[in-house]
């Protein structure tokens, strides 16, 4: 006790905390601290300005090793573990737990420094294990947590559906994180890490940087939903002057991707917003397009996308969605699960756990 699970990532990190109701309700000592402590865990002031809990994913009357409790969700960026750890210090985390379940790069790296600080033990365990382990766990507990897109790109159309995952094998994982990994899933406990790709979520919120000025993941996405990608890419028709029947592509198909940056009226008519959609359409497409040939070669027709560059950002979750199904001409399905980034914090847990 405490119970939680922590995924250090290279951008953020994720913080999974569980609330038992039982003991909390107790009159003592443990439970006093154990309120304390919960109280902090649930204040944004914990981390930093940019931390935050995301109360819309909380998981209330789920079940863990026999307590009934509530399970939170925090994320709070990479860069600010230092002030979390002064923070912990001042409130006597330590005093009640010795061991703290870590996954993700920063499990090592940060591992001296929760010794010296807090005084406390990491407990670390491998990221694409806790991955298959928390989506295990939430699929198990959320009843709706699954979906897809029908009309994907049509915007009067276009539906979010419940999917029913609850036979899920075999199935691929894509997790676009910093960088992104792809693994292929059997059964429980049995996957593969297929291929991975540098070219993920830190690539397009470096780029956006760079090429906008913006500061921060939100003002990327929200430049990119004003944004007209088309202003930036060369397209099928800017070569053809309208489609290349033969192949099947038609001409506002992508042929290069910021293609028509080599022109200077064309970059004088490009605004900030058309540089982060054409960013965003790059690395989204970039993604999809290594996902299904990876699907393909596996023989899998099920793709699950997660990792937190998808947080609000529903236009590369559809844009994944109708290039699985355009690409594949209806046989790869692309899926998407709400909790998002959680799942390694999650699994961390489960595996303290077991
Ligand atoms: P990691 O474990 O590598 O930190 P995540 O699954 O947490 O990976 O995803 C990090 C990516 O999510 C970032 O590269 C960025 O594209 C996106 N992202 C979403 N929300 C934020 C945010 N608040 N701050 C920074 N990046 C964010």
């Amino acid at each position: 006790m405490p119970w939680f699970g922590m995924d250090i990532g290279g951008t953020l990190v994720k913080l999974v905390y569980f609330e038992p109701y039982d003991i909390l309700s107790e009159e003592s000592q443990e439970a006093e601290t154990l309120s304390k402590i919960q109280h902090y865990l649930k204040s944004n002031s914990a981390y930093g300005a940019t931390g935050k809990r995301d109360a819309h994913l909380q998981m209330d009357n789920v079940e863990i090793q026999g307590h009934v409790g509530t399970l939170h969700f925090i994320r709070f960026p990479t860069s600010e573990m230092r002030v979390f750890l002064e923070l912990a210090k001042s409130k006597g985390i330590a005093t009640l737990a010795s061991t703290v379940c870590a996954t993700g790069g920063g499990a090592y790296k940060f591992e001296e420094d929760f010794k010296r600080e807090v005084n406390l033990e990491l407990h670390k365990f491998d990221e694409l294990d806790s991955l298959i382990c928390g989506i295990h766990y939430i699929e198990a507990n959320c009843e709706e947590e699954c979906y897809y897109f029908n009309n994907p790109l049509n915007e009067e159309l276009c539906e979010k559906k419940h999917f029913d995952f609850s036979n899920p094998y075999p199935f691929l994982v894509v997790n676009i994180g910093s960088g992104v990994s792809i693994l292929a899933v059997y059964a429980p406990g049995h996957y593969k890490r297929v291929t991975g790709t540098s070219l993920g979520g830190g690539t397009f919120l470096g780029l956006c940087c760079l090429l906008t000025g913006c500061e921060t993941f939100e003002e990327a996405i929200a430049l990119a939903e004003m944004g007209d990608s088309t202003k930036v890419d060369k397209l099928v028709r800017d070569i053809y002057g309208g489609d290349y029947p033969k192949f099947n592509l038609q001409g506002d198909t992508v042929a290069s991707s910021f293609g028509n940056m080599i022109s200077k009226d064309r970059v004088g008519a490009a605004s900030k917003e058309d540089l982060a959609r054409a960013t965003l359409v790059t690395i989204t497409n970039n993604i999809g397009s290594i996902a299904r040939m990876c699907a393909v070669n596996e023989g899998i027709v099920k793709v699950v996308f997660v990792g937190n560059f998808l947080r609000v950002n529903p236009i590369s979750m559809k844009l994944l969605a109708y290039a699985m199904d355009f690409w594949s001409k209806g046989t790869l399905k692309a899926l998407f699960l709400e909790h998002e980034g959680y799942f390694g914090a999650v699994g961390c847990l489960m595996e303290l756990m077991k």
